[in-house]
C-alpha cells in the first residue's frame, strides 16, 4: 500500500503513519522526521534546513524532493510506504508522480484552534522523537520518555509565532493538494479530531489488511 498523509500540521499525521507503519508492516517516512535528524546530527543538509525549519518555513523543493527520491528508492519501501509530509506542495506533487504511482492521499480534516492546542502542548523526546502532549497524551513521568527516558522538549517551530506561520504556508502551499487529488480520485478524507486509536479503527475500515 503506497499512501500520503496529507493535513495541517497538528492533524496527528505523524502518530497515525507510525500506528499504521506498525500494523501493515511498510515504512512510515516523514520528511520533517528525516530534517530532525539531520539537524540533531549536524550533517551539511541539517545545517542547511535547521533555520528555514525553527522559523516554520518550507525546505525547498529541489533538496525535498532529491532526499525522498533517494529514500523511496531503498528497498524497503518497494512494497509499500507512508509518506507523512510530503508532498507538500504542487510541484512536489508532481515530481512525486514521475517517481512512483500512490495508491491514496489520505487528508486530515481539522480546525485551526484545534491545531494551536495541540502542537503548543506537544512534547518530543530528544533521545528517540516519540511525540507527547502536556494533556492529550502525558509521559508516565513528567518530562520524560516512556520509552527511552530521554528529555523531553518544545520543538523550536511548535513557539507559536512558528505555528502561526506554519498555518499560513499550509493554506497556502499546501492544501492546493487536497483539490490535487481530489481530481485524480485518489482523496480519501479522514477526521482528525478523535483519539489516533479511534482514527486507526476507521482507518482499517478503510483500508483492510490484505
Ligand atoms: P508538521 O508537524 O508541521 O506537520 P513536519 O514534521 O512534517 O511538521 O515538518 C516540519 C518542518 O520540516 C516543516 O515545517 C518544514 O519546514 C520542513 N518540511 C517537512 N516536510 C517538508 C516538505 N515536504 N517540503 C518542505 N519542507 C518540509
Ligand atoms: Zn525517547
Amino acid at each position: 500500500m503506497k499512501l500520503i498523509f496529507l493535513g495541517p500540521p497538528g492533524a496527528g499525521k505523524g502518530t497515525l503513519a507510525a500506528l499504521v507503519a506498525g500494523l501493515y508492516k511498510i515504512p512510515h517516512i516523514s520528511t520533517g522526521e528525516i530534517f530532525r535528524a539531520a539537524i540533531r546530527e549536524k550533517t551539511p543538509l541539517g545545517l542547511k534546513v535547521q533555520a528555514i525549519i525553527d522559523a516554520g518555513q518550507l525546505v525547498s523543493d529541489d533538496i525535498t524532493i532529491e532526499l525522498v527520491r533517494e529514500r523511496l528508492a531503498k528497498p524497503d519501501a518497494a512494497q509499500g510506504f507512508i509518506l507523512d509530509g510530503f508532498p507538500r506542495t504542487i510541484p512536489q506533487a508532481e515530481a512525486l508522480a514521475g517517481i512512483v504511482k500512490v495508491d491514496a492521499a489520505v487528508n486530515f480534516e481539522i480546525a485551526d484552534a484545534e491545531v494551536v492546542a495541540r502542537l503548543s502542548g506537544r512534547r518530543v523526546c530528544k533521545g528517540c522523537g516519540q511525540n507527547y502532549h502536556v494533556s492529550f497524551m502525558p509521559p508516565k513521568a513528567e518530562g520524560k520518555c516512556d520509552k527511552c527516558g530521554g528529555e523531553l522538549f518544545i520543538r523550536e517551530d511548535d513557539k507559536i509565532e512558528s505555528i502561526t506561520k506554519r498555518l499560513e504556508v499550509y493554506r497556502a502551499q499546501t492544501a492546493p493538494l487536497i483539490d490535487y487529488y481530489r481530481k485524480n480520485g485518489k482523496l480519501t478524507d479522514i477526521d482528525a479530531r478523535p483519539a489516533s486509536a479511534t482514527i486507526l479503527d476507521s482507518f482499517k475500515g478503510m483500508f483492510p489488511l490484505a
